[in-house]
């Protein structure tokens, strides 16, 4: 058996290779950028005014004062998209709007309100600074400049400068496809009515395909499987051929005679990375790998397979969207001692008591069955100990939130 960190690395160290994918810009958001982008154009793209007023030569009125103002001839405009054709020479302005493209000859802009406008004439009344309220292009940044970071998180503000420059089809992680295999011959579905007193319904397939959908992975297939060694590897092969990065079996793994993933999975030309972490809840955990593609063997029991999915399969499905991890934690005190006194890691299950400006403090569980789901529904996430480990009353600890 291995250890939980040493799974966790040859896990890391057998991720698939993700998938880079052109995506255009309504489709990208949420996603993570697949390389590096440089600025295709400078930005502003073209000098232009900061404010509505008069485009003017700064030479012309650096004497200009309320008491004193000079006045120029107003010999045309530049609008917002209509540009000034011609030049502003000595003695004259043009009017511009916010935005606009200032023209030739003109170097300042003075804002409507520090001028007074007659009969075609423009009084300026301040003194003003030479390059005033004039945006110079590529003052913002260069054509060439680097403006996101391979892996860069595309929210709102970055789709937004995605367009200023004119990107509009975007490298982004493709999303990694899941093929879902539930075994069990005992289990029967939530709508069954006339279940049998020796059934189980089955609650691993709604967890695991909204935790895929959670960890916004695409989910392929979700099919139940016979707990029989044909039908199991007919199963994974049909994911193989499918070319999924994720095969995600529930159940069959331990050692029982009808556990059959394991083998199954070998016969489907899956290798063993490992089976069997020193961990609790989840003991049994199986992956395999087989070129580009993961197969994860959960441990049947809702809780095990829940845990399992959150602590391996998350990230995994997370790095292959270009990010470390969606998992949260936080820092947070015990209220009571909580010890492991058992030989494997524990996963021990918490709740979490959150007050505004005071350090959470956590709860451990009463209840810790793996194959009681009532109790992750209670939790707020776990905790991590090491065998032998003791937390006195006011340590703190790591929580990862469920
Ligand atoms: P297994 O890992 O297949 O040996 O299953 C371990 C335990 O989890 C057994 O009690 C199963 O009945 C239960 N179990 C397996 N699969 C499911 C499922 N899909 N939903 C609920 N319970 C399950
Ligand atoms: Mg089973």
């Amino acid at each position: 058996m291995i250890s939980v960190s040493q799974a966790l690395q040859i896990l890391d160290k057998n991720i698939p290779q993700p998938r880079i994918i052109k995506l255009p810009l309504n489709e990208a958001y949420d996603r993570y950028l697949g390389e590096d982008i440089l600025a295709p154009e400078p930005s502003p793209r073209y000098t232009n005014s900061a404010m509505d007023g008069f485009a003017i030569r700064w030479q012309d009125c650096v004497h200009a004062s309320a008491a004193g103002p000079i006045s120029l001839d107003i010999i045309g405009e530049s609008q917002a998209g209509i540009p000034f054709a011609g030049v502003v020479t000595s003695g004259t302005a043009i009017r511009i709007s916010t935005g606009a493209m200032l023209p030739e000859g003109a170097d300042t802009v003075i804002r409507v309100e520090d001028t007074n406008e007659k009969d075609g004439k423009v009084d300026i009344q301040v003194a003003p600074t030479l390059g005033i309220d004039v945006r110079i292009a590529g003052e913002e940044f260069d054509k060439g400049d680097l403006l996101f970071n391979h892996k860069q998180h595309l929210g709102t503000r970055e789709l937004a400068l995605l367009a200023a420059v004119g990107i509009y089809q975007v490298p982004v992680y493709d999303q990694p496809t899941v093929s879902l295999l539930v075994t069990g011959t005992e289990l029967a579905q939530p709508y069954d009515s006339d279940i049998l007193p020796h059934q189980i319904r089955d609650s691993n397939t709604i967890m695991l395909e909204t935790g895929i959908a959670e960890a916004r992975a695409r989910l392929s297939v979700s099919m139940q499987v016979e707990d029989n060694l044909e039908s199991t590897t007919q199963a994974i092969s049909a994911a193989v051929a499918r070319d999924d990065d994720i095969v995600l079996c529930s159940g069959g793994v331990s050692v029982g005679r009808h556990d059959h993933v394991k083998e199954a999975a070998q016969e489907a030309g899956f290798k063993e990375l490992f089976w069997k972490i020193r961990q609790k809840p989840g003991k049994p955990l199986f992956v395999g790998k087989r070129e580009n593609t993961l197969l994860f063997g959960l441990p049947g029991n809702p809780v095990s397979a829940f845990m399992c999915f959150s602590n391996y399969v998350r990230p995994v499905l997370a790095k292959l969207q270009g990010t470390d991890s969606i998992v949260k934690s936080i820092t947070a005190k015990t209220l009571k001692q909580v010890s492991n006194s058992g030989k494997r890691t524990h996963f021990i299950r918490v709740t979490v008591e959150d007050k505004p400006s005071e350090i959470a403090v956590i709860k451990e569980m009463a209840q810790q069955g793996s194959h009681m789901l009532s109790t992750i529904v209670h939790a707020d996430g776990y905790i991590i100990l090491q065998p032998g480990e003791v937390l006195e009353p006011g340590s703190l600890t790591e929580v990862f939130l469920f």
